[in-house]
């Protein structure tokens, strides 16, 4: 499997062209809403995965196609931190693209406690850390941590990371109905927000397939947060705008890179992939035929994911 795919529009990034740099489901945590699925391996114990031939060779030639990328966003099928030597993947990037292309690490913030970590983060430009708690009853509940990292570790982390990183840093909250969205834990999360002083923060919301059955909050209840948090606080809109991304591999190969990330129903792929509903649903019923996906309901839509 590639370590690329993409360029996807992002919600946040415009193209980003995402890169994939730890097995799946490697993560520190194992959230009620992450969409991957269960972690299948909980750890904090951090390896090198990459082969950094392989990403150069791949990265040159996404590069030597020239398709439009925002930002170049390390993240994928689990928490890119628990990658060891990162700081070696951000300079062969930069390397590699002679440093046009911004670089963005989307993390859960678990590790950023530890000084090797945010040192491998320096050459970053964008950093967008998790905080999806403010107290040490809903991060159990939300983030089911491996043994060994509380709520103190996510924020000791954060405060460092602004203390010590000179990017951007947009500080995520996914909200989550009858557990993190109540008005006592907003302003909780300001008073934390305060401490931590982000660039941006950004209120997300589980509009994905999650691992576990989550509830969404009400517009109304996400605006009331939003008023309490005060400062720029952005709400991530819950659905992309259809724009056209260059194809760089075919339809079906492109889906199913997509599908093995995360679930997505015929729209998500469409505008995500730059597809029209044609070509995409064609390619989903010969990729079902196939028995490379399967298809499911959620939500009273039709969601697609692959069998691993
Ligand atoms: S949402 Fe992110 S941090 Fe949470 S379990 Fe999934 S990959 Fe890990």
């Amino acid at each position: 499997m590639s370590y690329f795919y993409g360029p996807v529009p992002s919600r946040r990034l415009g193209f980003s062209l995402g890169v994939d740099i730890v097995p799946k489901k490697l993560c520190t945590f194992d959230c009620v809403y992450c969409q991957i699925g269960r972690t299948t391996k909980k750890s904090t114990r951090r390896i090198s995965y990459v082969d950094f031939n392989v990403l150069e060779r791949e990265l040159r030639d996404i590069i030597r196609k020239s398709p439009k990328i925002d930002y170049i966003t390390i993240s994928g099928s689990g928490e890119p931190t628990l990658h060891k030597d990162l700081d070696k993947i951000i300079l062969t990037i930069k390397r590699i693209t002679r440093g046009k292309l911004p670089v963005c690490v989307i993390t859960n913030s678990s590790l950023l406690y530890r000084e090797d970590v945010r040192n491998e983060l320096k050459g970053a430009d964008l950093i967008i850390p998790s905080l999806d708690a403010a107290t040490s009853k809903t991060f159990k509940m939300i983030n089911r941590a491996q043994k060994g990292i509380g709520l103190k570790h996510i924020i000791d982390g954060l405060i460092k990371l602004r203390r010590e990183f000179k990017g951007k840093i947009w500080l995520e909250i996914m909200l989550l109905g009858g557990i993190n969205d109540t008005l006592r834990e907003a302003e909780k999360f300001k008073g934390l927000i305060k401490k931590l002083k982000p660039d941006k923060v950004q209120l997300n919301l589980p509009v994905r397939p999650p691992a576990a059955a989550v509830a969404l909050p009400s517009s109304s209840r996400v605006n009331e947060i939003k008023k309490i948090l005060d400062g720029n606080i952005e709400i991530v809109a819950s659905s992309l705008k259809a724009r056209r991304s260059k194809l760089i591999q075919s339809t079906e190969c492109q889906i199913l890179n997509f599908l093995k990330r995360r679930p997505a129903h015929l729209d998500d792929l469409k505008e995500s992939l730059g597809l029209n509903s044609y070509e995409t649903m064609k390619s989903l019923k010969k990729l079902v035929k196939n028995n490379k996906i399967k298809a499911y309901i959620y939500r009273k839509k039709k969601y697609f994911v692959t069998h691993d």
